[in-house]
């Protein structure tokens, strides 16, 4: 596939837009509104000179010259493939959705980089829900080689077949194919997993410092689950959590009480300064 539209230039959508147009892709971003547009083309320019600077990327003026931000929807008319990364918000996306089973043609498929909303609810308002699926990243995109492939009841082999041939052989990532289920499997794992540390602590059972430890050094895990819950944001981790327990009703996926006080208190991990532990 060469035509790619991307719609949301934010954290994910720009990465993604970055990975398309380092694998030759000719990629437009279509983003809300001008001053979003001109903060998404930023973003894309600020990643792509830091690869290069990092001798990760040879030609960075190649790579941009392959990307267009704009916000025009009817320009995604000719993709071949439209990744969605707009804001984690059902309704919204749902609306966009059917907009753009309108415009694009109807032989490519719509992806959405959803981490929580069921890709049914996005299949069935298209006319054409063999063709929806979600191809969720994993955030920063341009480094973490994951994506899990996901799709719903009614998406078609050939969808699915497409869309890992795209991500493995033109991105160079590694898919994972998943249920269309909350959580997918990363977040259904991990999730819980911090969950557990943070309730750990709460019970006085440990220091954060000792359970990140342990499982740094008992497990050989690249950091602790209370140092990574402070990387993701406990915003997110809640947000996430959240939604395991409204998919299952399992007590495991429960947010424990420390964690929606901090979330409350605006301590959030990394992006505020504290969270489990400070920054500066
Ligand atoms: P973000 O807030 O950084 O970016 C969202 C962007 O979408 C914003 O730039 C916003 O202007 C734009 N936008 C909103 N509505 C739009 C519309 N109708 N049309 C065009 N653009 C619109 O959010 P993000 O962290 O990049 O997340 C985007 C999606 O990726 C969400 O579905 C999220 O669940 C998913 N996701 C996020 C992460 C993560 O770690 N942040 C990881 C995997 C998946």
């Amino acid at each position: 596939m060469e035509r790619i539209g991307v719609v949301g230039g934010g954290l994910m959508g720009s990465g993604i837009a970055e990975v398309c147009a380092r694998a030759g892709c000719d990629v437009l971003v279509v983003e809300s509104d001008a001053p979003a547009a001109e903060a998404a083309r930023a973003r894309i320019e600020k990643s792509v000179r830091r690869a290069a600077e990092r001798g990760k990327i040879l030609h960075p003026d190649d790579v941009l010259a392959q990307v267009r931000v704009g916000t025009d929807l009817d320009e995604l008319a000719d993709r071949e493939l439209v990744i969605e990364a707009i804001v984690e918000n059902e309704d919204a996306k749902v609306d966009l959705f059917a907009k753009l089973d309108k415009i694009v043609a109807p032989d490519a498929i719509l992806a959405s980089n959803t981490s929580s909303i069921p890709i049914m609810k996005l299949a069935v308002v298209t006319q054409r829900p063999q063709q929806i699926l979600g191809i969720h990243f994993f955030n920063p995109v341009p480094v973490l080689k994951l994506v899990e492939l996901v799709p719903s009841l009614m998406t078609s082999e050939e969808t699915t077949t497409r869309s890992r041939a795209f991500v493995e052989q033109q991105l160079g990532k590694q898919a994972i194919l998943c249920q269309d289920r909350a959580g997918f499997v990363v977040n259904a794992l991990l999730i819980p997993f911090i969950l557990s540390a943070i309730r750990m602590m709460e019970s006085g059972f440990a220091t954060p410092e000792d359970i990140d430890h342990g499982l740094v050094l008992g497990a050989a895990h690249p950091q602790g689950p209370l140092a990574l819950a402070d990387l993701i944001g406990l915003d997110t981790v809640k947000a996430v959590a959240e939604s395991l327990y409204e998919e299952f009703k399992e007590p495991l996926y429960a947010p424990p009480p420390l964690l929606l006080r901090m979330v409350s208190a605006g301590l959030l991990g990394r992006k505020t300064g504290r969270g489990f532990y400070t920054y500066d």
